[in-house]
């Protein structure tokens, strides 16, 4: 508190005001004592002449100046005064300290001017006689009307100065110990009242800070004690706000570092005021440090920035799209900007929510090929069907062999319309259901086993070899045995179709870890190394006509693989072309079987 530019200035203000109060009254008091000792001298030297009036009457009558003298030195001896007897005419006849003979004449005294003219007269002068400075008074004798001469009673002022000085000293300590007893006294009440101050501004600061935890003492009762309390009261609903205004943005902090879309905020000189993890993600930056950094340095990508400075131009929305192709991946960004108002309405920034439509786009585009490559296939066999009715429609003499030809063919063809529309609805089933196809729990040996049992006579037909290999204890999964009957089916029949005559088939049974793994190999034409990874596309064929002939439909695989995944598995290709294939099915076992 010391240290308070405040407390030392009421201080000083108060000392000075005690000084100067304390100098008035000593000043006054002193003045007024001086003048009323002045008074009193006064009044006591008028009083000496009155008493020697009548006995000077009398001295002027005997004119025994000799006489007079010896009586007026025996009365100057005794009282502590000097006493001059003056005649009218201002010759001095008895005075009770010098000898009158060697006196001048005093009647050009103004004591006696004034004694004179007023009945009394008095003055302050330095006496030639006496050498000092003296009082005066003197009182002129009359007798009957008639001046006979004056009284004069003199003090030296060197007493009067010297009982001055006493009383000048009195009030003097009494003043300056009055002014000190006050000086103490303003330093314990400035001090009352600075130093709850000094304690506001203390937790002022603190609050300033952010620490909203400081309390002022509410012990006064008075206004002080009133404006501690309010103050309490201030910084109580201050931490209050502060709480939930911290709150609501851990709040919206944590909504928009959870969302998918990535957000970027900036402010009216463009400079990040919030970025959150998905938009740090897309554009490649770090969030901390990206804050209040201007836009165009955090990201190289002009769109962003773009949209964010015509949004807050035109204070309107925005939308763009932006591509951000990498050597890895090719995402599209939908970019949406608005301006963000304050609480008055004034723009004070943009914000940007960037939208990655990637995997929707590549969705829409599946389903575009999907549509298009599905419409393609249904159509050959339509196409093929109407042109051989219409020939035996219209062609009447056509001959049996022919017309029993063409009838084969529609049969084929309607078979064909059929396989892929069974197909399509298989996909279709398998996509929504997701995971909730009926569920038990079964042996993988069982499976292959009732498949193997369907194509035996195929094989035999086609002179394939099909051998099964299965281990002696059962391989138990959860899921749905008619799908994995499927999976089977379709690994084997294309096996039989892409393997010429004489060739060997295996449908195979194991257990890899978690994983019991459905293998099925054939010594066929195998695939290419750039096909493996598309045969499991929908409608992919290797060999589009030789698939046709053989009455594939190119959705066999892409139904193996949607199965094995929805059952938590996958499927591997190994293949040598000119050698044959190995696919290799893996279904998570069930818990019983681990
Ligand atoms: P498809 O009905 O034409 O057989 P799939 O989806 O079952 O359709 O198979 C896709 C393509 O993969 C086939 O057209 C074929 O070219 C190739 N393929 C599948 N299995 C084999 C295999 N065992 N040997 C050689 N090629 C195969």
């Amino acid at each position: 508190m010391l240290r308070s530019g405040f407390f030392w200035k009421l201080y000083a203000g108060y000392s000075a005001l005690i000084l100067i109060s304390c100098a008035i009254v000593g000043i006054m008091i002193s003045q007024r004592v001086g003048n009323d000792v002045l008074a009193e001298i006064r009044q006591s030297l008028k009083a000496q002449a009155i008493l020697l009036e009548e006995a000077t009457i009398q001295g002027f009558a005997q004119a025994d100046d000799a006489a007079w003298q010896v009586r007026i030195r025996a009365l100057g001896a005794k009282i502590d005064a000097r006493f001059t007897i003056i005649r009218a005419d201002g010759v001095v006849i008895a005075d009770s300290n010098e000898n009158p003979a060697e006196m001048d004449n005093h009647a050009d005294r103004s004591e006696l001017h004034e004694a004179q003219a007023k009945g009394l007269g008095t003055a302050i002068r330095f006496s030639n006689t006496l050498r000092m400075n003296m009082m005066y008074l003197a009182l002129p004798v009359q007798n009957e009307g008639r001046l006979l001469g004056y009284i004069r009673t003199a003090l030296p002022l060197s007493a009067i100065d010297q009982r001055l000085n006493h009383i000048r000293s009195a009030v003097v300590l009494g003043a300056g110990l009055s002014a000190l007893l006050a000086l103490l006294l303003g330093l314990l009440v400035t001090r009352h009242f600075v130093q709850p101050l000094a304690s506001m501004t203390t937790v002022a600061e603190s609050m300033s800070c952010g620490d909203y935890d400081k309390r002022l003492p509410v012990s006064r009762k008075d206004e002080i004690g009133e404006l501690a309390r309010a103050f309490n009261r201030m910084a109580e609903s201050c931490r209050e706000r502060t709480d939930t205004i911290v709150a609501d943005r851990n709040k919206l902090s944590a909504i928009l570092s959870g969302m998918t879309e990535g957000v970027v905020a900036v402010n009216q000189d463009e400079r990040v005021v919030h970025l959150n993890q998905a938009a740090a993600a897309l554009l490649g930056a770090t969030p901390k440090e990206c804050l209040n950094e201007p836009i165009w340095q955090v990201t190289r990508m002009r769109e962003v920035s773009e949209i964010l400075g015509d949004t807050l131009r035109d204070k309107t929305d925005a939308q763009r799209s932006l591509r951000i192709a990498t050597s890895s991946s090719d995402r599209l960004i939908e970019m949406h900007a608005s301006p963000l108002h304050d609480g008055q309405g004034k723009v004070v920034g943009a914000v940007a929510v960037l939208h990655d439509v990637s995997e929707l786009h590549r969705l829409e585009t599946v389903r575009r090929e999907f549509v298009a490559n599905a419409s393609h296939e249904l159509k050959t066999p339509i196409t093929a069907i109407r042109g051989l009715v219409e020939t035996l429609i219209d062609d009447k003499e056509l001959e049996p062999e022919q017309r029993d030809r063409f009838l084969e063919k529609i049969k084929d063809q309607s078979l064909r319309l059929s396989s892929i529309v069974t197909d399509l609805l298989t996909l279709s089933r398998l996509e929504s259901d997701g995971n909730q196809s009926a569920k038990a729990t079964f042996d993988l040996r069982d499976v292959v086993i009732a498949s193997v049992k369907d194509f035996m006579l195929i094989s035999e037909e086609r002179g394939i070899a099909l051998e099964t290999q299965l281990p002696d204890v059962p391989l138990e999964t959860m899921g749905d045995e008619e799908a994995l009957c499927q999976v089977v089916s379709n690994l084997l029949d294309n096996a039989l179709k892409y393997t010429p005559e004489n060739g060997r088939v295996w449908a195979r049974l194991e257990r890899r870890d978690d994983y019991g793994v459905i293998e099925v190999q054939d010594t066929g034409i195998g695939i290419e190394p750039k096909d493996r990874n598309r045969i499991f596309e929908r409608f992919y064929r290797v060999d589009k006509a030789r698939s046709r002939e053989l009455g594939g439909t190119g959705l066999g695989l892409s139904i193996v693989k949607h199965i094995a995944l929805s059952h938590g598995g996958h499927v591997t290709v190994d293949s040598d072309p000119g050698m044959g294939s190995v696919f290799r099915v893996f279904i998570p076992l069930a818990s019983t079987s681990k």
